[in-house]
Order: C-alpha cells, then structure tokens, then sequence
C-alpha cells in the first residue's frame, strides 16, 4: 500500500506534505527541478510507509491511501506512480548536470 496524492493538489502544491514526511518521498521539492512545471505533488508508492503524517496538513484534503481514494479519482495511484518511473527512466542526476551546464 501507499498513499496517492490526488487531484485537489493541482493548482494548489504548496508542499505542506513534503515538510512533514519523515521518508523524503513527496517530490518534487522547491528545491527541485521540475517543481514549478509540475502540476502536482507525487508520493513514491516504494518508499512511502504509510505513516499519514501528510494528510491532516494539507489545506485541500488531496492525500488517501491508495484504497480510499475515491472512485473519481482511483487513477491517481497510477498518475503518482508513472512519475517516479519516469524519473528514473530520464536519470534525474543527467537533468541537474544539464541544467547546471546551461548556468556556466
Ligand atoms: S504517508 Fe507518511 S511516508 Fe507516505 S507520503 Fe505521507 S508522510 Fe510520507
Ligand atoms: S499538502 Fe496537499 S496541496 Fe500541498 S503539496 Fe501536498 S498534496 Fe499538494
């Protein structure tokens, strides 16, 4: 299990999650690239622990366990998912040495 992070986070992302989870596993920080073209937050179904210290502070109640996200939005498990395996896929580190290139 894990928790999702569903779409009430669209347009709101203001990482109040991330402050408060003991595992590091809601991405993208401020601190990262991607964070202001992401649409939304997403937690990492691998390293999540199902501790629910994210859910009481966020301001629009997006953030479920994976089984009580309402049906509406049941996709969201996949949505958060395909985000980290798409960073892996690209190599996050290969982004920060671009990104750091074009700064020289
Ligand atoms: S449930 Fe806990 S470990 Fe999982 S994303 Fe929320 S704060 Fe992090
Ligand atoms: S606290 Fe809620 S709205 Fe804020 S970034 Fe996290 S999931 Fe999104």
């Amino acid at each position: 299990m894990a928790y999702v992070i569903a779409e009430p986070c669209i347009g709101t992302k203001d990482t109040a999650c991330v402050d408060v989870c003991p595992v590091d596993c809601i991405h993208p920080r401020k601190d990262e690239i991607g964070f202001e073209d992401a649409g939304q937050l997403y937690i990492d179904p691998d390293e999540c622990i199902d501790c629910g210290a994210c859910v009481p502070v966020c301001p629009v109640a997006a953030i479920f366990p994976k089984e009580d996200l309402p049906e509406r939005w049941a996709h969201f498990a996949k949505v958060n998912a395909e985000y980290y395996e798409k960073k892996a896929q690209s190599g996050p580190d290969q982004k920060v040495a671009v990104s750091q290139a074009i700064l020289k």
